[in-house]
C-alpha cells in the first residue's frame, strides 16, 4: 500500500517525512527533548497551523508539532551562540519564527512581504524570519537557512543593524555553517560556496564588495557576492574582530587599506 502523508511520523535520523526533513538540524534529539519540555502548542486561527510561545519567541507553522519544537530549540540554541560570538547588550528580545510546509501558501506571502523570489527571508518591517520547507531541502541545508535568517534577526534585534548590505550576508553566511558541540553550535569557518569559485572569489576585491548595491549583491552575481562577504567577514572576525564590532556598532571604518593581507588570507584559506 503506499503510504499517505498519515502514514509517517517525524523520526530522528535525517529522512524526508512529508517532504520535509525529519532532522531539521544538527541538533541530537536529545537536546529537543530537553529543551522543549516545557513548551506548549497553542491552536491558532488556521486550523492547520500551530504555535509555540516562550519567553523570548513565537515560533509558527503548519508543520508536525515535532517539527516545530525542534525549529524552537534550535533558534534558542543559535540566539545562545550569537550571543557568545558576537555578544551585544543584554536585552531581552521576541524572535518571530512561521515556517510554512505549504509552498503555495508561503510564496503568496513572500509576495505581500515584497520577498517574491525568496526561498527564505527575513521582514526587516514586521521583523520576521520567514522560512519555507521545500521538498528538496535536507537537514543540513534547512539548518543552513535558517540560521542564515536568524543571524539577521538577531543583529537587527540586538544592534539595529542591517546594513551594509555585503556585512549583513556576510555575517549571516558565516554563522549559517555550522556544527554543533558539546558548548553548543559553533561556526564551521567552512563555505562551500567559497570553496568552489575559490580563484574567482580571491580576484573580487574588498572594494568591489563593500560598494556593492542591494540590486548587485542580490542580482546575477549572487552566488560570487554572497562568497566574497562571507570571506571578508571570516577574515574580520580571525584578523581584525575589533572592526567586526565597528561596523556593528555603526562606526565609520576603512577596510581598503586591508585588500593585500586579505588576499593573502584568502588564498590560504581557500587552497588557491
Ligand atoms: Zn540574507
Amino acid at each position: 500500500m503506499p503510504k499517505t502523508e498519515q502514514d509517517f511520523i517525524i523520526l530522528p535520523g535525517g529522512f524526508h517525512i512529508w517532504g520535509i526533513p525529519s532532522r531539521l538540524s544538527g541538533l541530537p534529539q536529545q537536546i529537543v527533548d530537553e529543551g522543549s519540555s516545557g513548551y506548549a502548542l497553542y491552536p491558532m486561527d488556521n486550523p492547520e497551523w500551530r504555535k509555540i510561545a516562550t519567553d523570548t519567541m513565537v515560533v509558527m507553522g503548519d508543520v508536525p508539532d515535532e517539527a516545530l519544537k525542534t525549529l524552537a530549540v534550535t533558534a534558542e540554541k543559535l540566539e545562545e551562540m550569537l550571543q557568545r560570538e558576537i555578544g551585544g547588550p543584554p536585552r531581552r528580545h521576541i524572535y518571530t519564527i512561521k515556517i510554512f510546509r505549504d509552498g503555495a501558501q508561503f510564496c503568496a506571502y513572500a509576495r505581500r512581504c515584497g520577498a517574491g523570489n525568496a526561498f527564505s527571508f527575513y521582514d526587516p518591517v514586521k521583523g520576521e524570519l520567514v522560512v519555507h520547507f521545500s521538498m528538496a531541502a535536507n537537514a543540513e541545508d534547512f539548518e543552513q537557512t535558517y540560521a542564515h535568517e536568524f543571524t539577521h534577526a538577531y543583529m537587527h534585534r540586538v544592534y539595529g543593524v542591517l546594513d551594509p548590505v555585503w556585512f549583513a550576508e556576510g555575517m549571516a553566511e558565516y554563522f549559517s555553517r555550522l556544527e554543533w558541540t558539546n558548548k553548543g553550535f559553533k561556526p564551521t569557518g567552512k563555505n562551500w560556496n567559497a570553496a568552489m569559485r575559490g580563484e574567482e572569489i580571491v580576484n573580487i576585491p574588498i572594494s568591489e564588495v563593500i560598494r556593492t548595491t542591494r540590486d548587485d549583491l542580490y542580482g546575477m552575481k549572487w552566488p560570487q557576492y554572497y562568497a566574497a562577504s562571507w570571506a571578508i567577514v571570516s577574515f574580520l572576525l580571525k584578523k581584525h574582530p575589533q572592526l567586526v564590532e565597528d561596523i556593528l556598532l555603526k562606526n565609520i571604518v576603512d577596510l581598503d587599506p586591508l585588500q593585500k593581507e586579505y588576499r593573502q588570507f584568502l588564498k590560504r584559506r581557500l587552497g588557491v
